[in-house]
């Protein structure tokens, strides 16, 4: 059903096909934490991977698995894993993966948190390379006979630079090494990372995928096309019980879910798997609003400049163009000099001032003053961040209440 019916189609009869008790339209909330078995050779056979099924809710529970169901379906890949968070994913896949002497190549522009748990990483003795990954040949550059993986993001944030996709993943297909595709920016719906022959898509729920603010989670999604029988990470114990394409996502889910414990509450995956049903909806309204307000504010004399790939003026406009189906709901902006931007952002009263993005509601932050604050000036100016910069999540309110609360702000 998966390949054949359109996106929407197929999320919101997802949970249908894995046939829920009752012809339930979704996979009820399973607030247990253990299951029973009648005969303990059931349980075992759980246990040594020869059978399906849930022994404790750490690694695994049935509300969660209708969620990764639909990402897998989403992404179009071999097998997900949910987590609580998007960090929690991340955390997982360098620790499930990752020996402190292999070497993994970084974008230089990462979300903050990422760019920070690598630091934390690095002091523990992994090697870490940060390249401008807008060209391959930075990645090239930073190769090495121990570089294990390369991770980027589609979109980054806040200047919305954008990755060289397929070419790194040709990059990374010649030289075996696992490419982690941070697909949160774009989401599924506008972008498919196993279209650039990425090994692991990560997904942050948190934001559009669950799109409404109200619940926390992360997945990592196996596209299948990564050869995890020659990969030497792999522990002897799970080669003898696993076919060799689910070694990889079987691993996440032992060393980095059961034993890393950052495990997606039952509840939060029904709220999210619920958001995910209207994804293809809230990202046709939040893109072309996006697109909207970017022209907008770009021929606004208060702004000096704006960061969008909708833009002709963005380096990457054409990649953008090509790759994805639309030019996502994230955008900066820069004010004139001499304008406060705090000031400013006081007076719009319809856009939140809030720190998350892909909420059904537009969100704007000042980068400088928050989420970039604890790097100090020097770091921003050399990764472009000007003390003005404001982001922009842009929400599926209608636009011509979104363009007038800016009118109105700019122009005082
Ligand atoms: C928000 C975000 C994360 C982290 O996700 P959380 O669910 O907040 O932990 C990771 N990557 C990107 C690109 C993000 O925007």
């Amino acid at each position: 059903m998966s390949t054949k019916k359109g996106f929407t189609t197929t999320i919101l009869h997802s949970d249908r096909l894995l046939k829920p008790e009752f012809g339930a339209l979704h996979q009820p909330v399973h607030h247990g934490v253990t299951w029973g078995f009648d005969d303990v050779q059931d349980l075992v056979n759980v246990f040594q991977n020869k059978a399906k099924g849930y022994a404790y809710s750490r690694q695994g529970n049935p509300t969660v698995t209708a969620l990764e169901h639909q990402v897998t379906q989403m992404e179009q890949g071999m097998a997900t894993v949910a987590f609580s968070t998007g960090m929690a994913t991340i955390t997982a896949i360098f620790v499930a993966l990752i020996k402190s002497s292999d070497h993994v190549i970084a974008s230089s522009y990462l979300f903050g948190n990422t760019r920070s748990i690598m630091q934390t990483l690095i002091d523990m003795g992994l090697q870490i390379s940060f390249v401008d990954a807008t060209s391959v040949d930075h990645v090239k550059a930073a190769y090495k006979s121990n570089t294990k993986m390369v991770f980027v993001e589609t979109i980054a944030n806040p200047a919305t630079q954008i990755a060289d996709l397929e070419a790194i993943g040709s990059f990374c297909e010649a030289h075996n090494l696992i490419y982690a595709v941070d697909n949160t920016m774009t989401s599924p719906y506008l972008f498919r990372p196993i279209t650039v022959k990425a090994s692991l898509v990560i997904n942050s729920l948190t934001k559009y995928i669950g799109g409404h603010g109200a619940a926390l989670g992360g997945s990592v999604t196996d596209t299948g096309l990564f050869n995890w029988k020659d990969f030497n990470n792999i522990a002897p114990i799970l080669r003898e019980q696993i076919k060799p394409q689910m070694l990889g996502i079987t691993q996440i889910r032992k060393r980095g879910l059961r034993d890393g414990g950052g495990t997606l509450s039952p509840e939060a995956a029904q709220a999210i798997a619920i958001g995910s049903e209207t994804l293809a909806l809230r990202m046709e309204r939040a893109c072309s609003n996006a697109w909207t307000l970017a022209h907008f504010l770009e021929d606004h004399p208060a702004i000096s400049q704006v960061y969008y790939p909708g833009l002709e003026s963005h380096p990457q406009h054409q990649l953008a163009k090509s790759w994805f189906k639309h030019f996502g709901a994230l955008m900066s902006f820069s004010f004139k000099e001499g304008i406060d931007t705090l000031k400013c952002l006081n007076e719009l009263k319809l856009v939140i001032k809030s720190s998350n993005l892909g909420d059904t509601r537009t969100l704007a932050i000042p980068v400088a003053q928050t989420i970039f604050f604890e790097l100090g000036a020097e770091r921003r100016a050399e990764m472009g961040i000007s003390e003005s910069m404001v982001r922009l999540s842009v929400g599926v309110e209608d636009i011509e209440d979104l363009i007038q609360d800016f009118r109105t702000a700019l122009d005082k």
